[in-house]
């Protein structure tokens, strides 16, 4: 069932993004050659701390960590380590998520290391612009999979692919509800976008084939070829007049 979200209920969800999209900000400013995943880690959950809230990850079906790093092959839920130290050109997927007055927000960045390739640079990009061509769709009276096609026939279009077997979700008090949010299909199914819906939507990019693996830690999501990965998500809130991103940050 989709949980429609009232308008009090949407400003509580709005602070609780505002809480993430500045921590993910925080990130990008201290994210540089010689930095550890452990690192950002630390200060991602002091930062979310320091602002009343939690990190939504942390336990979340055992995950050890409050952000998910992922770096240049990795698609999500890369674990933070004292041992991955972050190298010039590296590109580095972080996932962040909090929960603040009993809401989640939860969004996705993919961020440069240093100096980086201009393919690494345009995978970033379109991934980006990918997500903000699938919200042109995220207006009362469409479909779901509107948002979705939309996502992929931009993405593919770039010769990449869409990763399909994880997807974007609705979110609320639960981190990850109703509905499921693919980053792919034809338009024109699933459910009517209503006001109050708020869904997270997410494309994940690889440079070669969409296929993943998850890797022997039973967390990390790899692509099969070895190919670069990006993520984009924000979670945004359907309303009358178009759709809000909760989560941009500042
Ligand atoms: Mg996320
Ligand atoms: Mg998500």
């Amino acid at each position: 069932m989709i949980l429609i979200k009232n308008d009090m209920e949407i400003e509580y969800m709005r602070q609780a993004g505002k809480v993430v999209g500045d921590t993910l900000a925080k990130l990008q400013e201290v994210i540089k050659p010689g930095i550890t995943t452990a690192d950002l880690d630390k200060i991602a959950e002091e930062f979310i701390a320091k602002r009343g809230a939690k990190p939504s990850f942390k336990g979340y079906h055992g995950f050890p960590a409050s952000i998910c790093t992922s770096v240049n092959s990795e698609v999500v839920h890369g674990i933070p380590s004292k041992d991955r130290v972050l190298q010039e050109g590296d590109i580095i997927s972080i996932d962040c998520g909090a929960i603040l007055n009993g809401y989640h927000g939860d969004a996705a960045r993919t961020f440069a290391v240093g100096n980086i390739s201009k393919e690494a640079e345009q995978l970033i990009n379109v991934t980006r612009e990918g997500f903000f061509k699938g919200i042109e769709k995220a207006i009362v009276g469409n479909r779901l999979t509107d948002i979705s096609h939309s996502i992929q026939m931009y993405v593919e279009g770039f010769g990449y692919s869409i990763v399909r077997d994880y997807v974007g979700h609705g979110i609320g008090r639960d981190m990850h509800e109703a509905p499921e949010v693919p980053n792919f299909g034809r338009p024109g199914r699933g459910p009517k976008l209503t006001k109050g819906m708020v869904l997270a939507i997410e494309p994940m990019v690889n440079i070669g084939a969409y296929q993943v693996f998850v890797e022997d830690n039973e967390w990390t999501v790899g692509t099969s070829d070895n190919s670069l990965s990006a993520h984009y998500e924000n979670t945004v809130a359907i309303l009358e007049n178009g759709p809000e991103i909760l989560t941009l940050g500042q």
